[in-house]
């Protein structure tokens, strides 16, 4: 956080805003827990847990609302829409072969 949310006065790193006095502390903490989520989403995305990778970005929207995590989403819904493209195919041969009756082994009598 560059400036103070309620005066716009630069910050220069410090929990107090030295024009308005407001004391910044729980904002910036929630700032750097939203960053921390961010960052557990992205590295959750990596290892293809989308689910886990959802949870945190949900986190992350609680403690702080930033454009960047428009971006972070739009990732997590391709993923999910490639997953299901890279599945769809399987299942779809699976209910045919349902469908299909199993093929019977020949007996021959003579
Ligand atoms: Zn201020």
């Amino acid at each position: 956080m560059e400036r103070c949310p309620f005066c716009r006065a630069r910050l220069r790193g410090l929990n107090l805003c030295s024009r308005c006095g407001a004391d910044l502390t729980l904002v910036q903490r929630a700032e750097r827990g939203a960053r921390r989520a961010v960052a557990g989403a992205l590295e959750a995305l990596v290892r293809g847990d989308l689910d886990a990778a959802e949870v945190s970005l949900r986190r992350a929207r609680t403690l702080r609302e930033d454009p960047g995590h428009g971006f972070v989403e739009a990732l997590i819904r391709h993923q999910r829409a490639r997953e299901q493209r890279r599945v769809a195919p399987a299942l779809a041969n699976t209910a045919v072969a349902r469908e299909i009756p199993p093929i019977q082994p020949r007996r021959w009598w003579f």
